[in-house]
């Protein structure tokens, strides 16, 4: 299953075309827009213009169904974020930079 034109969105931060999918926990998770066989996330349209990922990356993760595809997450790839992080995180990234700073200061 190929994301239509009008699903994809682009990249705030380095402006590429994205597909926004919503993980099982309910987190929203930018995939690229092609799927890739060496992505991570098996992902499916669900809805009109809502498509759903899960991660394959867990011991007990079952394998990509025939309905799903294989999409690789855009964090993976995307150029921006290497200049300065986003403002905003999805809900499962954990900023780290505060953290070592603080550590450093110990
Ligand atoms: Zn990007």
């Amino acid at each position: 299953m190929i994301p239509t034109k009008r699903e994809l969105r682009a990249c705030a931060e380095c402006g590429r075309p994205i597909l926004w999918t919503v993980t099982r926990a309910g987190a929203r998770m930018a995939v690229d827009p092609r799927p890739d066989e060496r992505g991570n996330q098996a992902c499916y349209r669900i809805a009109p213009r809502t498509w759903q990922s899960r991660s394959l990356d867990g011991t007990d993760a079952l394998p990509p169904a025939p309905h799903e595809h294989r999409f690789v997450p855009h964090v993976a790839t995307c150029k921006g974020r290497k200049a300065a992080p986003p403002a905003t995180l999805p809900e499962n990234v954990i900023r780290l930079d505060p953290r070592r700073r603080s550590a450093r200061r110990r």
